[in-house]
């Protein structure tokens, strides 16, 4: 087992993994931007560097700091997180040259699946199942004109190198089409870099569904079940669930198969999501996220796992030990993300928490770095906390939710707490009757 593990990351998962390296017995190095100075993460952690000026571009996407501040720490491993460096399949390889160990997948695999194109026809070979779409990338309108016609409007022009929502446009009609073409190809260029578009058909009412999986590097893969992110806005999770309210024990285990057996084939070690949308019965793979997801603490809690251990165990090269039949799923799970930001315009409100009384009480968990005093800097992703409860059941998770809501007090900056209090009392909501649409549809009824 390692000894020392560099976080790089801030904010909550840098907390939630340091969390867990404590447990191990890891001792944990915080690298930090000048704007984070005084954060939660650089105050728990054993060592801390400072790596750069507030913008991410010279901090948390820093790749020569970050490793000078492995090196000087004598740290022997490096876990990315979510967001800045882990999906960079440059980074994955670099820290491997450099002789330490990156708590992820293989940077071969990271690339892969980082260009949603080739993920798809990876998964598409592996036997699994995708939104009806064009082959691969598409290089002209004429051809998107094609394929839009032969699967049927609405369609969906897509960024090979999408992430975060951006470089997505609908075409509802064929007059729609070159605007949608065009719109999402500036977008991806000037977002990602690359300008490569594909064509999916747009579903008009799906669930988002995902797998978490887990690899170890001895061949064993298992699946912890799904958790439905249907809750978005601007296709961005706001609340998410484990398990779906819609699918069936049967259902789960039918994609689990699948999608075990696929990345069994493939290779994959340490922790994956697959994406899919859910639609009349049916799955169809969007795209799959090669690492931790901010979601992940339901998962852990319907499963009784810790996965950032799990990550780490598997990159130190142990055995899973344990196999799918040992996975049991007990309880239902819902996590509210609290951003800080205006709860009608979404607006950011970053500035300094006044007073911050987090919930307590039986099934109730809040992975937050905030505390009374903290400046939530604007430089960053507005997610300050999320507050997670487990119950029995859904009702009874949504009853424990709404309670935990009512005690949380953040002052000083706006947050959507007012937004989730409306959610959870809402009876579409609580019957589990929605689909990826209907958070927009709810905020635009409910302003
Ligand atoms: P990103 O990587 O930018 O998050 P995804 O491919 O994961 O992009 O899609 C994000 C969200 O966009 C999905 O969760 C879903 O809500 C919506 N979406 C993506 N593809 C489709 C589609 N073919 N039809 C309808 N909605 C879609």
């Amino acid at each position: 087992m390692f000894s020392k593990i560099l976080i790089a990351n801030r904010g909550e998962i840098a907390l939630r993994i340091l969390r867990a390296c404590r447990e191990m017995g890891i001792r944990t190095v915080a690298v930090h931007s000048t704007a984070d100075e005084s954060a939660m993460h650089v105050r728990l952690a054993d060592e801390a560097v400072c790596i750069g000026p507030p913008a991410a571009r010279d901090s948390y996407l820093n790749v020569a700091a970050i490793l000078s501040a492995a090196t000087i720490t004598g740290a022997e491993a490096i876990h990315p997180g979510y967001g800045f460096l882990s999906e960079n399949a440059d980074f994955a390889e670099t820290v491997e040259a450099h002789g330490l160990t990156f708590i992820g997948p293989t940077a071969a695999h990271i690339r892969t699946m980082g260009d949603k194109i080739t993920a798809k026809t990876t998964m598409q070979a592996l036997g699994v199942p995708l939104v009806p779409g064009s082959d691969g990338e598409l290089t002209n309108l004429d051809e998107a004109r094609d394929v839009a016609s032969k699967v049927g409007y609405p369609v969906l022009i897509k960024a090979a190198a999408g992430g975060g929502g951006r470089g997505m446009k609908v075409a509802h009609s064929e007059a729609e089409l070159a605007e949608a073409w065009s719109v999402a190809r500036t977008e991806a260029l000037a977002a990602f870099g690359n300008d490569a578009v594909y064509l999916e058909k747009y579903l008009n009412r799906p669930r988002h569904i995902e797998l978490q999986i887990l690899g170890d590097t001895h061949g064993n893969v298992v699946h912890f079940g799904e958790r439905d992110c249907s809750l978005q806005r601007r296709h961005q999770k706001l609340l998410e669930e484990a398990g779906s309210p819609v699918l069936s024990p049967e259902e789960r285990d039918a994609i689990g198969a699948t999608a075990t057996a696929a990345l069994a084939t493939m290779g994959y070690r340490n922790a994956g999501t697959l994406e899919f949308l859910y639609q009349d019965g049916q799955f169809s793979f969007i795209e799959m996220n090669t690492r931790l997801q901010v979601e992940h603490p339901v998962t852990e809690v319907v499963c009784d796992i810790d996965l950032v251990r799990e990550q780490i165990r598997i990159a130190a090269g142990e055995k899973l030990g344990y196999t799918q039949s040992d996975i049991t799923f007990s309880g239902h799970a819902i996590e509210c993300r609290i951003n800080a930001e205006d709860p009608d315009t979404f607006i950011p409100s970053p500035g300094t928490i006044e007073v911050f009384h987090p919930p307590g009480g039986p099934g109730v968990r809040i992975d937050s770095a905030i505390y009374a005093g903290y400046r939530v800097p604007p430089f960053y992703d507005s997610m300050i906390a999320k507050l997670i409860v487990h119950a029995p059941t859904r009702a009874a998770a949504i009853a424990r939710m709404q309670r935990a809501l009512d005690e949380i007090v953040v002052e000083g900056v706006k947050t959507v707490i007012p937004l989730h209090r409306r959610i959870l009392a809402d009876p579409e909501f609580q019957r589990g009757d929605y689909t990826i649409h209907w958070l927009e549809q709810f905020t635009s009824r409910n302003r």
